[in-house]
């Protein structure tokens, strides 16, 4: 890991974070990052979007404190070989824990319900896996383009679970 400093103050924010008292993890994670970006190289910092997990009000959001802290643990366990593989680590850990899932099961590899995302460009609602990377619309059809989608918020999901109430409902 070229950038030792870097993981040394993450690893030690997050176990302060699991530690502590399980509260706010999501928050205290997110001021570190604030802090920590100026120190990351740019290209890493843009390739996962981490000035977006910076900026976003996390009352906006669907708020998953325990993901989190099962992802900083992973990320103690396992010291990521580069910079970008820990860019990547750090977006997992806030993509885990601000993006909702559905219960539509992952058409292709079935090991993962969908999560809610929109584009950004238009806000429209895209449904996709985590395991595979397929991604459909909120009708089924396949999802090709390559803008960058980023969790939906609190609102979004509200709208879409009003319009598409059985996008939530388990069958089994
Ligand atoms: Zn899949």
């Amino acid at each position: 890991m070229k950038n030792k400093a870097l993981y040394e103050s993450l690893v030690s924010a997050a176990q302060s974070v699991i530690d502590g008292d399980g509260d706010a993890v999501v928050e205290r994670m997110q001021v570190w990052l604030k802090d920590s970006i100026p120190i990351m190289s740019r290209s890493a910092v843009e390739a996962w979007n981490l000035d977006w997990y910076a900026s976003i009000a996390l009352e906006d959001y669907p708020v998953w404190q325990a993901d989190a802290g099962e992802e900083l643990l992973q990320l103690i366990r396992f010291e990521p070989s580069t910079e970008d593989s820990l860019a990547m680590a750090i977006r997992d850990v806030f993509w885990h824990s601000v993006s909702l899932e559905t219960a539509v099961e992952c058409p292709r590899c079935r090991d993962e319900y969908l999560r809610v995302l929109v584009k950004p460009s238009t806000d429209e609602i895209v449904l996709a896996c985590d395991a595979c990377s397929w991604a459909q619309t909120t009708t089924g059809r396949r999802w090709e383009e390559s803008e960058l989608l980023r969790p939906a918020s609190r609102s979004a999901i509200g709208n879409l679970k009003l319009t598409n109430p059985e996008l939530f409902v388990h069958s089994k």
